[in-house]
């Protein structure tokens, strides 16, 4: 049928050293950028996404229309949906597992929780009983994030501090993920990297995030809200740029060790490894907003309140030493650099030639 032959070609390997790899949420933020760099350099690469409304679902379309024009065929489905993973598992022997589906966002967990659960736990839970079943069993790469940290004082975070005390649903799934994942790699010896991303930014990105609201709201002329912390402390965030988690996510597959498993059974110990991909510089969510005005030349309309209760923490701030050793990650771009180029992106793809932008 036309969609497993679309499904075969885009997984097509052209270079010798290259992986196979699922990238769910391909048609996510950095789903979308990670499938566009595998694909660059020869990996064979399948995304899928069920394309949900939690923000507007045109631009995950976009991102979609651009990948499949580059050679990438986003299947559309639910990371919970066994049966159509078994039938891609069935067409494709991934080498690799991208796992970036999830639902994002601390705030929206007070609208809807159940999501969170569906996603970031079921999900994880359906793509790792077919991973193990799999054979040969795929490397799993996923996506923590830096909120396990949550109110965990002792600042930068390094992957050894404390992670039990999560100050929204979305870092408690996060952390539950680790330990659920951590539990499949030691039962069925499955190799699963987690990766803990600190406030990824950059063209493409996601809507709910303040970098993207504020540009749309500074150029509209709405007032903005700058939430600072207790004592009028500032609010700050490691923001990291695109690029950069790209390169690191790409390293954490390179450098992923084969799965011991087969069939559901474990033949040895196998790898699991958690590392933070931050910037190491956290800057102030003002100072965020006054690169903004000066970038879009318009002043910004701010309103300052205290941080209210909702998930939120004040601040974030990687140690990356381990990820520096062991995945030789270091981050390039600084925050005005990488907000120069969303802004360009941002203009450019609200303006009348939104089909034409490209990555
Ligand atoms: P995103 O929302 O843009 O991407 C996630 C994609 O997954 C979306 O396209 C969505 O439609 C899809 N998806 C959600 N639930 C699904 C399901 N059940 N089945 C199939 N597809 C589903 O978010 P992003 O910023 O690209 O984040 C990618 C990953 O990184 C997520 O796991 C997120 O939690 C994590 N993360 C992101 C950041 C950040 O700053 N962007 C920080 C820390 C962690």
């Amino acid at each position: 049928p036309e969609w497993e032959k679309k499904v075969r070609q885009s997984a097509r390997v052209r270079s010798d050293h290259g992986h196979t790899v699922l990238v769910t949420g391909g048609a996510g933020f950095v789903g979308s950028h990670v499938s566009a760099a595998l694909k660059r350099r020869g990996d064979g690469v399948i995304g899928l996404d069920n394309f949900n409304n939690y923000y507007d679902p045109e631009l995950k379309r976009h991102r979609r229309d651009l990948l499949e024009r580059a050679g990438v065929f986003v299947v559309e489905g639910d990371i919970n949906d066994s049966e159509l993973l078994r039938k891609l598992f069935d067409v494709v022997a991934f080498t690799h597992v991208m796992h970036l589906a999830a639902q994002a966002g601390v705030r929206y967990a007070m609208q809807n929780p159940k999501s969170y659960v569906n996603s970031n736990i079921a999900g994880l839970v359906n793509l790792l009983e077919v991973c193990k079943s799999a054979d040969p069993q795929p490397a799993i790469v996923w996506a923590s994030s830096s909120s396990v940290y949550g109110l965990n004082s002792k600042v930068p975070f390094s992957e050894k501090d404390r992670t039990d005390r999560p100050a929204s649903l979305y870092a408690a799934t996060k952390k539950a993920g680790e330990a659920i994942a951590h539990t499949y790699n030691h039962i069925y010896g499955l190799s699963i990297t987690g990766l803990r991303f600190f406030t990824v930014y950059g063209p493409w990105g996601r809507p709910d995030m303040a970098y993207f609201f504020f540009t749309r709201d500074i150029l509209t002329g709405k007032p903005i809200t700058i939430f600072e912390g207790p004592d009028h402390g500032s609010v700050a965030r490691d923001f990291t740029y695109i690029d950069d988690i790209v390169k690191g996510c790409l390293a954490s597959l390179d450098t992923a060790k084969k799965s011991t498993g087969t069939g559901g059974k474990k033949k040895g110990a196998a790898q699991f490894r958690i590392f933070n991909l931050g910037n190491t510089s956290p800057v102030d969510v003002s100072k965020l907003v006054s690169i903004l005005e000066k970038l879009l030349k318009v002043k910004a309309k701010r309103r300052v309140l205290p941080m209210p209760r909702n998930g939120d923490v004040q601040y974030t701030h990687a140690n990356i030493s381990l990820a520096q050793r062991e995945l030789g990650y270091k981050p390039t771009t600084d925050l005005e650099s990488g907000l120069k180029k969303f802004v360009r992106w941002y203009i450019t793809y609200q303006s009348k030639s939104k089909k034409k932008s490209s990555w």
